[in-house]
């Protein structure tokens, strides 16, 4: 995909402490200074990607780059119509996680897309956080789970990153999150209702969720298609 790049500014400062949605971990960030920082429009969509990573390996960059113009209208398109058309990617030396998102800044971890550059599907996941533009990110399992169910359904080099989701081990729940609870939600939109994740998604941003919608909407309660999905967990998975 071409991608323009439409200017590149050098040296500025930003500091994510006002960043609604980032206040739980402003103890450990320290203003950060951005080296470059490039927008790059394409499809309407405008990506602003800032970097104090002078060791980023521009491969890698464009990978990440190329994935958000790849997934992000997809996810807009599905779920969200009215998602922000601009994203800012910030890759951060002073960010010890692997990857977080909030108020359109999705900040990502220079050490781990050295160490695992086919991960590029960590883009996918978190950009769902943009489109899910929540009222209320609780239940927590539920917003995880809809973010790898999207990496799922939508990402480009799952295979290449070596991400699948595990099959179901005794003890887990649905609690659980992340891939556990994706994988879930894809045996239920299988068996019970296929729209299960746009209404569950769609009632967590109108703040309108509770537990009482999974009966609502499959005859069952979560604890009963859980019971049901750990007596018949098979599912046929297949991985971009
Ligand atoms: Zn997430």
């Amino acid at each position: 995909m071409k991608i323009l790049t439409v200017q590149t500014i050098a040296i500025f400062l930003l500091t994510f402490a006002s960043i609604r949605g980032m206040a739980q971990h402003r103890d450990h960030h320290t203003p950060s200074r951005v080296l470059t920082s490039d927008s790059l429009v394409s499809g309407g969509y405008r990506l602003i990607f800032a970097s104090n990573d002078a060791g980023l390996d521009p491969s890698t960059r464009q990978h990440l780059i190329d994935v958000f113009f790849t997934v992000y209208p997809q996810e807009v398109a599905r779920f969200n119509k009215n998602s922000l058309t601009k994203v800012t990617f910030f890759v951060d030396t002073a960010y010890k996680g692997v990857a977080e998102t909030g108020n359109g800044v999705a900040r990502f971890n220079p050490l781990w897309l050295k160490k695992y550059p086919q991960d590029v599907d960590v883009v996918t996941h978190e950009v769902m956080h943009v489109v899910q533009d929540y009222k209320n990110y609780n239940p927590g399992w539920l917003t995880e789970g809809i973010a790898d169910y999207v990496r799922y359904v939508y990402g480009v080099n799952n295979k290449g990153g070596g991400w699948t989701l595990p099959d179901l081990k005794p003890g887990q729940s649905y609690q659980n999150a992340y891939r556990v609870t994706a994988r879930f939600l894809l045996w239920v939109e299988k068996n019970k209702y296929n729209k299960i994740v746009d209404d569950m998604d769609k009632a967590m941003r109108d703040g309108t969720y509770s537990s009482e919608l999974w009966k609502k909407l499959t005859g069952k309660t979560v604890d009963e298609l859980w019971g049901e999905y750990t007596k018949d967990p098979a599912l046929e998975l297949t991985y971009k």
